[in-house]
């Protein structure tokens, strides 16, 4: 494993180039309820990238990702304090859409926009060379990374979580919905938990 590098509190000129046009962006703006508001957060040195999906209301309102139950939830998942999951010179938190994206009419939010994930992962990547852990929360993050590899079904590509090591690592997304699959599914906590802490503190 290479050595961590110096933390940084500011972004390379490449990143800040690729935050400075993510964070001013209004590609689809016409299908965002309530307006863009780019939430994403990110320093050179961070060794462990989050994608999930989507901000929802409270996280759009706050500008502050994973700001509400399900970041709880995933901070639990990590075994990480605020302070260190807030650290961006660490971990940085990507989503697979950075602006609300509204509410489906069948109940929850709607999917990522799909433009906002082909147009900026692929720079903020390459701008972000010390990156050896991407956390893969969700379907839509397994989707875009995992390509091909990706399973039939969410569970199936976490149950074959080994298969996509070192480089990424799915899950499902932490909301209320995944108690359920919890219950059903005992081996995420037992198997996939404890080595996920244990990538995410050898690396942060
Ligand atoms: S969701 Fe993505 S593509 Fe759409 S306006 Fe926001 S940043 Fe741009």
């Amino acid at each position: 494993m290479s050595e961590n590098p110096p933390l940084s509190s500011s972004p390379s000129p490449e990143l800040a180039e690729v935050l400075k046009g993510a964070r001013a962006c209004h590609l689809c703006e016409e299908h965002l309820p309530l307006g863009p508001r780019p939430v994403l957060r990110a320093q050179s040195s961070a060794r462990v990238m989050i994608v999930g999906q989507a901000p929802g209301t409270k996280v759009h309102e706050s500008g502050i990702p994973w700001n509400d139950a399900s970041g709880d939830r995933l901070r639990e998942w990590l075994d990480l304090d605020s302070d260190s999951f807030y650290d961006d010179g660490r971990i940085a938190i990507v989503p697979m859409g950075f602006c609300y994206p509204g509410r489906n009419p069948k109940g929850g939010d709607n999917p990522p926009r799909p433009e906002c994930a082909p147009l900026w992962h692929p720079p903020l990547r390459a701008a972000l060379p010390n990156v050896e852990l991407i956390l893969l929360v969700g379907q839509y993050a397994q989707g875009f990374y995992l390509g091909k590899s990706k399973k039939k079904t969410l569970t199936e590509t976490v149950r074959n979580w080994r298969e996509y090591q070192p480089d990424f690592l799915p899950t499902p997304h932490p909301s209320w919905r995944s108690t359920m699959w919890l219950k059903k599914n005992p081996w995420f906590e037992k198997e996939v938990l404890p080595e996920l802490r244990l990538r995410v503190k050898a690396l942060i």
